[in-house]
């Protein structure tokens, strides 16, 4: 039998509808080029425009499942395209514009992108793929910045400014009627091997990640909220939060292009944030600077943070300014929440350092999607006894199930479930403690190493800011470990490899202690800030070559 519900689609559509007709009051604010301007606007304008674009798109003959490209930072505009884009059937494809030239052409190349709306200031980024992406049809130049050069305009048949291609739309554009399966957006994800991987995100997988990561007990979004991301928004869809925000009606605001501590926080206090988001690598130096500055963020309460293991003292340095940081895990791949850090109500008695180590942990899954760790080498599921170490696995209605166009995809899926090359534990609660990438594992004499547990120790010394591990290759062990340490700027000449072995010796087994502790002015980051353990494995090569002859 069959229930009397109606089949009603989940798209994009009704998120938009709810800004439009809930909340056209509630603010939109974006950093401009000058420190302390904004451009000032609100959900209504927003809609109003999103109507305009998708017409203007319509009329340029843009059709239902063609890509539509953005190459941009946080800003009011790339949220018009956020909306206008998968609302009238295109599909959205947030380019990462931290890849290289050659990356970023396989992927336009790729996805087929007939359009790309195009930051200004990045135009010299983009300049490297004139005559290399013959599908691009559609060039509209977006915010401030110089105006490109003639050889731009002429390289693709359309270069249009966004506001005049606003003014080619109709005041109103009749939506389609969408089927909730349809691709929304896309966004690839580069693994550390191979060509990167497209994911495609369904309407129905936004939707229900938005709900998901609204929830008390996921970011715990609220119409009084004033949410500002600081996580790029060409990256897994800014964590879902533009669509997770405007579904309850939260303000937000951008900062643009500005990531650094000094701006985030004059904007945190300038425009009254309450909910923040961003990676590891944006809090520590904003934890430092409220450290050293004495200044103080009344109005933020919780910060989002995933995209690498948080550092336990990061989040202690937070709570005692009020922030309660909560820990996330997640991947392009999971839309992309997968996990988060609550305390469930029956640990509240536990002593101050055993909640730090739970708020230290990747957290629950998420509802509606489920989870398991699986033997790295037979492959046999594990109990959830919070020692048992094995591959992440899940599943669930916004996990993609396979890649866009790509031959090896069936690698990554195991009966069903997505392999996502974490390693992890689970305890009996569901708490989720990650305990490295499967490729950077260190394995020493047959035994595992967390690379990301010696971090988080080595984080927690005062002298130190930044601390990455990786294992490197050894003739006797197979691998050992080496940590690059990035002093704090007043310890830079009076830290030393001793107090750092001696402080890890009282937190870990002494197998597990670096062979070489090797101080660097900054770790190498990925496109997306993590630790880019390649570039590091590279750097620190004559290490290992000097194990190789010693
Ligand atoms: P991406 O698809 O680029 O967002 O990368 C996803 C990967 O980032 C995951 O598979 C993890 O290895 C890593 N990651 C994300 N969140 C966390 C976290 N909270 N702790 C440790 N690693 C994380």
């Amino acid at each position: 039998m069959l229930g009397t519900m109606m089949d009603y689609p989940l798209t994009i559509n009704h998120i938009l509808w709810r800004l439009e007709r809930l909340f056209p009051r509630k603010p939109v604010v974006t950093q401009r080029l000058e420190e302390g301007q904004a451009t000032r606007s609100s959900y209504g304008e927003v809609a109003a425009r999103v109507h305009r674009l998708a017409s203007a798109l319509s009329r340029a003959g843009i059709r239902p499942g063609d890509r539509v490209a953005t190459f941009a930072w946080n800003t009011q505009t790339h949220l018009e395209c956020y909306f206008a884009i998968p609302c009238m059937g295109a599909v959205m494809h947030t380019l990462n514009i931290r890849l290289f030239p050659a990356q970023l052409e396989y992927i336009v190349n790729h996805a087929e992108d007939k359009a790309v709306f195009l930051d200004r200031s990045l135009v010299p980024a983009f300049e490297p793929l004139i005559g290399k992406v013959p599908t691009v049809q559609l060039v509209v130049l977006m915010n401030e910045g110089p105006e490109p050069s003639a050889a731009f305009r002429e390289a693709f048949p359309q270069v249009v400014d966004y506001e005049e291609f606003l003014r080619s739309g109709d005041e109103h554009f009749a939506w389609p009627r969408i089927d909730e399966r349809q691709a929304a957006a896309m966004c690839y994800t580069s693994g550390t091997t191979g060509n990167p991987k497209g994911v495609v995100y369904t309407h129905r997988s936004t939707v229900l990640h938005s709900l998901v990561a609204a929830l008390p007990d996921s970011m715990g979004l609220s119409e009084r909220d004033v949410v500002m991301y600081a996580v790029p928004m060409f990256h897994a869809n800014a964590w879902g939060i533009p669509y997770a925000a405007a579904l309850v009606g939260a303000s937000q605001v951008f900062p643009n292009r500005y990531l650094d501590a000094e701006r985030l926080v004059n904007l945190i206090e300038r425009e009254g944030v309450t909910v923040s988001a961003g990676v590891p690598t944006i809090w520590i130096p904003i934890l430092d600077l409220l450290e050293k500055t004495g200044r103080k963020l009344p109005t933020l309460k919780r910060v989002i943070c995933g995209g690498s293991a948080a550092p336990p003292a990061l989040i202690a340095g937070l709570a005692q300014h009020g922030i309660q940081l909560i820990h996330a895990w997640g991947m392009t791949e999971t839309s992309p929440l997968g996990s988060l850090c609550r305390m469930r109500s029956w640990l509240d008695d536990l002593p101050d350092d055993q909640k730090l180590a739970v708020r230290s942990t990747q957290g629950t899954i998420v509802p509606l999607v489920e989870c398991r760790i699986v033997d790295l080498e037979s492959g046999q599921e594990l109990p959830w006894d919070g020692k048992s170490v094995g591959e992440l696995q899940v599943r669930g209605p916004y996990i993609t199930g396979t890649y866009y166009n790509d031959p090896a995809a069936s690698e990554k899926f195991m009966d069903g479930w997505l392999r996502t090359g974490d390693v992890a534990t689970i305890d009996p609660d569901g708490y989720i403690r990650l305990v490295d990438r499967t490729k950077d594992l260190v394995k020493s004499g047959g035994e595992w190493i967390s690379s990301v547990e010696v971090e988080n120790h080595l984080m927690a010394h005062p002298k130190v800011l930044e601390a990455a591990v990786i294992g490197l290759p050894h003739p006797r062990w197979q691998e050992r470990p080496v940590a690059a340490v990035v002093p704090r700027p007043e310890h830079k000449d009076d830290i030393t490899a001793e107090e750092l072995r001696e402080f890890l010796a009282q937190r870990v087994a002494k197998w597990w202690l670096p062979d070489e502790f090797v101080f660097v002015p900054e770790v190498p980051k990925t496109s997306v800030g993590k630790f880019d353990k390649k570039v590091l494995r590279e750097q620190l090569a004559q290490v290992a070559q000097r194990w190789a002859q010693s």
